[in-house]
């Protein structure tokens, strides 16, 4: 039987503001977008704190055994400096400084993301769709909403026109704005905007000369406005309603709220039934945030290179560091933090090798089937990671009265209790135990010793040895070639 039957999961759903029983719209199966990161810089670690809580998210639910379709992003036009509807296109501006085409910035940003993401051990989502992948998508969308009679044309670019929207419907009704409050930031000069109304945001924005990122359209040649692309690449990949919308809380408005808006114009329904938010990583008590200065690099972590910190950490005490504490609080980045989450970490994995050694007895002292409840409660209650970690801990209590025997356990509680600690620690948490060796270079060593043999036997003339080395290493997929410039070989 799957997990997920056994395991009644439950969200805190930022739409209702209360814990909620999770029931997928189809069963076994959970559609989850996250808005992904705009690639025109390197994302900080405040980005990485939102993005890592959805990788533990998605590997939970993939433990309990749903068929998870996870989108995530990449936003490659149409975000603005200001968040809003004016100002210059953030991709393009930094083309423009640095002298190269959009696409590159786009491509280096991008393949920086990836190389973060791997490097601290987060799973691919299953699609990353990109908005430039997808203009003809939204331009038919802005279509739809024409077509409604909720967006208006003035000088080539169209505007959602969020009075009309909100007679029928709620606008606000995510971030608890009411409609006077939802004004977006347009420049307050008289007849500088083409909006009807200060509450309406751009569909589509009609570019002017010096525009680079641009596409032909009924309206104008333009570009897409930002909130646009989630609501078409959700609908496209995940349908009309589905299951987790996630990101940080500073998307709540205007974002999310013009998403449901757009949605739920095409739709005629609320387009999520799940919206999660996660709160802010701070640093010197402040949001972490590019455009204030005020952030630290996830690989400068690694490397040691800044100035915030005293030595260099592995990127598993960083993501011990962010599971420590509730995705739904601020969380204060700083040296001793690190420090600590660091002493953590490296005393769970000390437990985890004393584990595998531990010998078994004929009878139990404690219920490991309890301690495991515990573990799967905790993460059951809206991922709440902090109190899984204190669980793991308890954990760690007990293998070192293992270790001591003064408590015992069956080979079977036993198995048990290592299962469910390296799932815990390892699937879901998706830590790593930095310990473990790269044995790479042992292994090009030990082949390159064998090559130098098989060179010494047929210099010989002992062709049976020299056959049996190419073919013991070709068994477990090590290729030899021979070659004018000697032996290489390839590694299935
Ligand atoms: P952006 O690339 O700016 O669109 O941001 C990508 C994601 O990072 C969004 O979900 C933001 O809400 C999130 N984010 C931005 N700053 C922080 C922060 N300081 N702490 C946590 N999440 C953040
Ligand atoms: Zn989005």
């Amino acid at each position: 039987m799957e997990l997920y039957k056994e395991n009644q999961l439950k969200i805190y759903n930022s739409l209702t503001k209360q814990k909620e029983f999770f029931k997928p719209v189809h069963e076994g199966h959970v559609g989850m977008y996250v808005c992904g990161p705009t690639v025109y810089s390197n994302a900080h670690l405040g980005n990485i704190r939102t993005f890592m809580f959805f990788d533990v998210v998605y590997r939970y639910l993939l433990h309990l055994g749903y068929k998870v379709r996870y989108v995530r992003n990449i936003t490659d036009a149409g975000h603005l400096e200001n968040d809003a509807d004016e100002g210059e296109d953030r991709i393009s501006k930094k083309a423009r400084l640095e002298q190269i085409e959009p696409m590159e910035v786009v491509q280096r940003y991008t393949v920086d993301f990836h190389n973060v993401l791997k490097k601290y051990n987060f799973l691919p989502p299953s699609i990353e769709p990109t908005a430039t992948g997808h203009i003809v998508e939204q331009i038919e969308m802005i279509k739809q909403i024409i077509g409604k009679g909720l967006a208006y044309e003035v000088n080539g670019s169209v505007y959602f026109d969020v009075i009309a929207y909100n007679e029928k419907n709620k606008y606000g009704i995510l971030s608890g704005r009411n409609i006077e409050d939802a004004i977006h930031n347009t420049r307050a000069l008289d007849g500088q905007s083409d909006k009807k109304n200060p509450q309406d945001f751009a569909l589509w924005k009609k570019a002017d000369e010096k525009h680079i990122m641009r596409w032909s359209s009924p309206w104008s040649d333009g570009f897409p406005g930002w909130h646009l692309e989630c609501s078409v690449m959700s609908t496209k990949y995940l349908g009309e309603q589905f299951d987790i919308h996630g990101g940080g809380m500073d998307l709540k408005f205007p974002h999310h709220e013009c998403e449901i808006a757009q949605s739920k114009t095409c739709s005629g329904v609320d387009p999520v039934n799940y919206w999660m938010h996660t709160n802010m990583l701070l640093l010197n008590s402040q949001k972490m945030a590019k455009s204030t200065g005020n952030f630290i690099l996830p690989e400068q972590i690694l490397t040691g290179e800044n100035t915030i910190l005293n030595k260099a950490f592995s990127a598993s005490v960083v993501r011990f560091f962010n599971m420590q504490a509730s995705y739904r609080s601020v969380l204060d980045f700083s040296s001793d933090a690190l420090l600590a989450a660091e002493k953590g970490y490296h005393k769970l994995m000390e437990a985890i090798t004393i584990l595998s050694n531990i010998t078994p007895s004929k009878s139990s002292s404690f219920s490991v089937n309890d301690w495991e409840k515990k573990c799967y409660d905790a993460m059951n209650d809206d991922f709440n990671t902090p109190i899984l970690i204190a669980h793991l801990f308890e954990g760690v209590k007990y293998i070192h009265q293992l270790k001591e025997n003064k408590e015992l356990l069956t080979k079977e509680d036993l198995t048990l209790f290592q299962k469910t600690i390296n799932t815990f620690v390892f699937d879901v948490l998706g830590l790593l135990d930095d310990s473990e060796e790269d044995n790479s270079e042992k292994l090009t060593g030990v082949i390159d010793l064998l090559i130098e043999l098989r060179k010494e036997a047929r210099e010989n003339r002992d062709w049976a040895m020299s056959d049996k080395i190419r073919d013991q290493l070709a068994a477990i997929g090590i290729e030899l070639k021979d070659g004018r410039e000697g032996t290489s070989y390839t590694i299935k």
